[in-house]
């Protein structure tokens, strides 16, 4: 049986729906051999994931980090994969925290703006039910569930919700000061989704050539929010960048309806993230 590789996945560290314990198992459950743990801004679900690690599974520990490109205005937002670095490297351990106090300010302000036009939603509660995570959109998208605003996830990320009317920017890290970051501390950069167009604008290709210049090692090809033509046109980037491409689900639990090892990366590409790594190491249960 070939060997299956989840490289991207969320748990309740960030805005998924399983706690770590719960994804490292529902990741063997799903037959996967490798998953990486990939939450927002956060290295919190490490551990507990790292403890709960079933027999026969490998464990990439990983993030994936709210970037920006200032390349137009407003800057364009987007997500960097960044696997086995050192969670204690000073400088990223210091963008991380920035980040996400900054996501909590920003969650705060679209709750205002959501009740300074009535909608009854409680930010105490959205915190409270968030737990230690890392806040995001998600978070807010369940109150307005709950409100029985939405019906959907999706609805709420619709244009009349968070999508665009109640859509707040947060303070993201420059997208060269993440990868070169990234690599000070270890790790390997892997630019998550980069031509998912239905979340927003997308960067051109040049910036990606620029930022395979500045160390980034690979592109996420496969992924739900490609289109098969997208899918095309970023492994025929990665071919000319000399990078690599991987394919994830980009799990998040019931947040969302893709499964665990919906898309997989080769075992060549895996291999090439964890020889390119010096953070910390990929770990095999025993
Ligand atoms: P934030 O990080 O707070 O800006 O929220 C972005 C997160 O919301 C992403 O990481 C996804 O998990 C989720 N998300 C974005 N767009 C959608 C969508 N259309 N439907 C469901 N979830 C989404
Ligand atoms: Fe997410
Ligand atoms: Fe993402
Ligand atoms: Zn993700």
């Amino acid at each position: 049986m070939s060997t299956r590789i989840d490289l991207h996945t969320h748990s309740t560290a960030s805005d998924g729906t399983l706690d770590p314990a719960e994804l490292v198992r529902a990741a063997a459950a799903a037959g996967l051999d490798v998953v990486a743990i990939t939450d927002h801004d956060t290295t919190d679900g490490w551990e507990p994931a790292l403890r709960a690690l079933p027999s026969g599974l490998r464990l990439v520990r990983g993030a994936e980090l709210s970037c920006r490109w200032d390349g137009e205005q407003p800057p364009v937002s987007l997500h960097m994969l960044a696997y086995l670095f050192d969670p204690e490297h000073p400088e990223l351990v210091a963008e991380l925290t920035r980040l996400r106090a900054s996501r909590l300010a920003r969650g705060e302000r679209i709750v205002d703006l959501l009740r300074a036009d009535g909608i009854d939603v409680d930010w105490t509660q959205i915190l409270a039910l968030a737990g230690d995570a890392t806040v995001g959109r998600p978070h807010i998208a369940q109150a307005l569930i709950r409100a029985g605003l939405v019906a959907t996830t999706t609805e709420a990320f619709g244009p009349d919700w968070l999508g665009k009317r109640y859509r707040l920017p947060k303070d993201d890290i420059d997208v060269f000061r993440a990868v070169r970051l990234i690599r000070a501390a270890g790790g390997v950069a892997v630019f998550a989704h980069p031509r998912a167009s239905r979340r927003g604008r997308t960067v051109p290709d040049e910036l990606i050539a620029e930022l395979a210049a500045a160390g980034l090692v690979g592109l996420e090809a496969d992924h739900e929010d490609h289109s098969p033509a997208e899918r095309a046109h970023v492994r025929g980037l990665a071919a000319e960048l000399g990078l690599l491409v991987t394919g994830s689900s980009d799990f998040h639990g019931s947040h969302k309806t893709v499964r665990l090892g919906a898309f997989t990366t080769s075992v060549e590409a895996y291999e090439r993230i964890v020889a390119a790594s010096s953070g910390v190491t990929e770990v095999a249960s025993g």
